[in-house]
C-alpha cells in the first residue's frame, strides 16, 4: 500500500459525507408552505438572512392562527370544548412551527461543529423541547412580530377544520421528511462506522509497519556493528599480511642465500640434426649437479694412453633433452627476488654455438630465460598488487661491442653512451634510451624491436652476435607501505668464448677475451673477498656491477657442446665457470624507507 493511498484511507470520513450529506438530503423548499420548519436552522452563518425572512412569514401565519383563537375562544359554551381542545393543541403544533427562534442557539452551536444531517437533527430536537417549554413567551412575541392575519370566524367550523388539516397535512410531510432524513443518518451512520473500522485496520497495519521499521532499525544496528568488527578484522587481516609479507621475504632471500648468491647451472645441447654424423663428447651425467667429461688421450705416435676423465660439479647440471621450463624453474625464484628488491644478473656463458641464444631468448614456442622471466615478472607483480605493492617497471636493450656501448631502441642515435656507478642507484648508462613498461607483451615488442636493430646493423648477423654482449636490462621499483625496493634483472647473452682462429678478428677477440677474463677477475676478487674488484676492467663488468656484487643475485649458465671437437672449449668454458660457483656473496637488499 503506498503513502497516498493511505493518507486517502487515513481521511476523516467526516470531511467527505458532508458533501455527500449535503447532496443526498432532500432540501425543504421555504416558500412551499408557510409552516416549513427546519431549513433556517440548517443555513450556514451569512446566507441565512433570506431564511430568516420565511422564519418570520412561517411565525406570522402560526401567531395569527394562535391570536385568533385566544381572542375568539373566550365565554364559548361548553359545547365548543372539544373543538376548543382541537384548536388547543393545534396551537401547540404551530408553537413547535415556531422553534427555530427558541432553538436557533443550539442548532448554531451544533452546525459549527458538524454540518451534516445529524445537526439537522439535534436542531429539531431542541426546538420541540424550548416550544413545550416556553409557550407563553413565543406566542407573546409571535403576537407583536405578525399584526394581521386572516380572522376565521369563530363559527366557521369548517374553515378553521380546513386549516387544521392543512396543518396537518404539513406537519406530517415535515414527519415524513424527517424520517428520511433519519434514515439517511443512520445510513451515513453505517458507512462512517465502516470507514472507521477500515481506519482501525489501517492503524493495525501502520502500527505493524512500525514494528518492522523498528525491527529493521535493529537490525541496521546489528549489521552496523558486524560492519564494524569485519573492517577491524580486514585491518588486522592487512596487518598479518604485512607481517607474513616481510617474512615471506626474509625466508625467500635465505632460501636463495642458503642456494647461494651466485649459482652456475650448467647446460648440454642436444645433437642438431645436421651435426650426427660428428663425433660426440663422451658425457657422463653423474647426478643432477655433476657432469663427467672423458676423453680419450693418445700418444704422439698414435698409440692409446688411456682415457682422461673431468668432473664438474655445478648447482645444476641440465642434459641435453631438459627444457627450457625445468631450466627456468630454479631463476623464477630470482624473478622474486628482483620484486623483492635485489639485484639480479643472469647470463650465458659459452662458446659460440653451445646455446646461449637459444637458453636466452629461446626459438619458437620454447621460450628462453627472457621472455619467461618477463611473463612472469608481470604475472608476479599483478599478485602482489593484490596484496597493496605498487611496481613502476622499465627495461633497456643494448650492445657491447668492441668496448663500445649501443643503445639497441636508439641505434642510430650519435650520443655516446657511457657507464656512470651511483651507490644508490647502481650503474648507469648516459643517453639511453629506457622505456616505462606495463604488461609482457609491450616488453616483447620491443625485444623484438631491439634484435631487429641489432640484425640490421651487421653485415654478418650470427658472427656479429657471437661477438658481442647483449645485455636486457629491466629495472623494478615496488612500494609497498612506506617503503621503496628497487630491484633490477640483468639479462645476458654473452660473446662466444672461444679463442679466435684468425688475426683478422683480432680485436673483437682481444675486446672478447678482456671483458671475459675482467668477468672472471671480479669473480675472483669476490670469491676472495678482496677489498678492490675491478669491475671498472671492462665495459661488461662495469655494467654489470651492482649485480655482480655483495648486493645481488647471479645466475650464470655455462653452456657446452655435446661434440668431440669441442671438447677443448667445453673444458676451458667449464673450468671459467667452477670459478665463478666458488664465490659467495652476502646480498643486501636496496631498500629506502620513508618515501615522501
Ligand atoms: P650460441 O648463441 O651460443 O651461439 P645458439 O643458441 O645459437 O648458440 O645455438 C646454436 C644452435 O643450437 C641453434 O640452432 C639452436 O637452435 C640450437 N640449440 C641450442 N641449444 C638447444 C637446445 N637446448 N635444444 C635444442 N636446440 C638447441
Ligand atoms: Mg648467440
Amino acid at each position: 500500500m503506498n503513502k497516498t493511498n493511505i493518507a486517502s484511507r487515513l481521511r476523516p470520513p467526516m470531511i467527505r459525507s458532508a458533501t455527500s450529506t449535503a447532496k443526498k438530503l432532500p432540501v425543504l423548499k421555504e416558500n412551499s408552505t408557510n409552516i416549513t420548519i427546519p431549513t433556517v436552522t440548517f443555513n450556514k452563518p451569512g446566507p441565512g438572512a433570506a431564511s430568516s425572512s420565511s422564519t418570520s412569514n412561517v411565525l406570522a401565519s402560526s401567531h395569527a392562527i394562535r391570536r385568533g383563537r385566544r381572542s375568539k375562544s373566550f365565554g364559548v359554551s361548553t359545547a365548543k370544548a372539544s373543538m376548543h381542545n382541537k384548536i388547543k393543541s393545534s396551537a401547540l403544533t404551530s408553537t413547535l412551527a415556531k422553534k427555530p427562534l427558541a432553538g436557533r442557539v443550539a442548532a448554531t452551536n451544533v452546525t459549527s461543529r458538524l454540518n451534516t444531517g445529524l445537526t439537522r437533527t439535534a436542531t429539531l430536537a431542541a426546538a420541540s423541547k424550548t416550544a413545550v417549554k416556553r409557550p407563553a413567551a413565543a406566542t407573546a412575541e409571535t403576537t407583536k412580530a405578525v399584526p394581521s392575519a386572516p380572522k376565521l370566524s369563530k363559527f366557521d367550523f369548517k374553515g378553521r377544520l380546513a386549516a387544521l388539516e392543512d396543518k396537518h397535512k404539513v406537519l406530517v410531510t415535515t414527519h415524513k421528511e424527517a424520517k428520511s432524513r433519519l434514515e439517511i443518518l443512520e445510513d451515513e451512520n453505517v458507512s462512517f462506522k465502516t470507514k472507521c473500522e477500515e481506519q482501525e485496520q489501517l492503524l493495525e497495519e501502520l502500527k505493524q509497519y512500525k514494528d518492522k521499521y523498528q525491527a529493521t532499525e535493529r537490525e541496521n544496528e546489528h549489521h552496523k556493528t558486524q560492519l564494524k568488527e569485519a573492517l577491524q578484522s580486514i585491518e588486522d587481516l592487512k596487518r598479518n599480511l604485512r607481517e607474513h609479507e616481510e617474512l615471506r621475504r626474509q625466508l625467500h632471500n635465505d632460501v636463495q642465500d642458503l642456494k647461494g648468491n651466485i649459482r652456475v647451472f650448467c647446460r648440454v645441447r642436444p645433437i642438431k640434426p645436421d651435426e650426427e654424423d660428428r663425433m660426440p663428447c663422451n658425457m657422463d651425467y653423474i647426478d643432477d649437479d655433476t657432469l663427467g667429461l672423458r676423453k680419450s688421450r693418445e700418444s704422439v705416435m698414435g698409440r692409446d694412453k688411456g682415457e682422461s676423465k673431468l668432473e664438474f660439479t655445478f648447482d645444476r647440471v641440465f642434459a641435453a633433452e631438459s627444457s627450457q621450463a625445468e631450466v627456468f624453474e630454479d631463476l623464477s625464484q630470482l624473478v622474486q627476488s628482483t620484486l623483492d628488491g635485489y639485484n639480479v644478473c643472469v647470463f650465458a656463458y659459452g662458446q659460440t654455438g653451445s646455446g646461449k641464444t637459444y637458453t636466452m631468448l629461446g626459438s619458437g614456442d620454447n621460450l628462453g630465460m627472457i621472455p619467461r622471466s618477463v611473463d612472469l615478472l608481470f604475472t608476479k607483480i599483478a599478485e602482489l598488487e593484490q596484496l597493496g605493492w605498487v611496481y613502476e617497471v622499465q627495461v633497456s636493450f643494448m650492445e657491447i661491442y668492441n668496448e663500445t656501448i649501443k643503445d639497441l631502441l636508439n641505434p642510430d642515435s650519435k650520443k655516446s653512451h657511457e657507464i656512470m656507478y651511483n651507490e644508490g642507484k647502481g650503474s648507469v648508462v648516459t643517453n639511453l634510451c629506457t622505456e616505462t613498461v606495463s604488461t609482457a607483451m609491450m616488453v616483447k615488442k620491443l625485444m623484438i624491436k631491439a634484435n631487429n636493430n641489432r640484425a640490421i646493423a651487421a653485415t654478418n648477423f650470427n658472427l656479429h652476435s657471437s661477438r658481442s654482449h647483449a645485455v636486457t636490462k629491466i629495472s623494478v621499483r615496488g612500494y609497498f607501505e612506506h617503503n621503496v625496493f628497487n630491484g633490477s634483472l640483468n639479462l645476458v647473452d654473452l660473446a662466444g668464448s672461444e679463442s679466435a682462429k684468425n688475426s683478422e678478428r683480432m680485436t673483437e677477440t682481444k675486446n672478447i677475451n678482456k671483458s671475459l677474463s675482467a668477468l672472471g677477475t671480479v669473480m675472483l676478487a669476490l670469491h676472495n673477498k678482496d677489498k678492490h674488484v675491478p669491475y671498472r676492467n671492462s665495459k661488461l663488468t662495469y655494467l654489470l656491477q651492482s649485480s655482480l656484487g655483495g648486493n645481488s643475485k647471479t645466475l650464470m649458465f655455462v653452456n657446452i657442446s655435446p661434440l668431440e671437437e669441442c671438447y677443448n672449449e667445453s673444458v676451458n668454458s667449464l673450468r671459467f665457470a667452477s670459478k665463478v660457483k666458488e664465490v659467495k656473496t652476502g646480498s643486501k637488499r636496496n631498500r629506502n624507507v620513508n618515501r615522501s
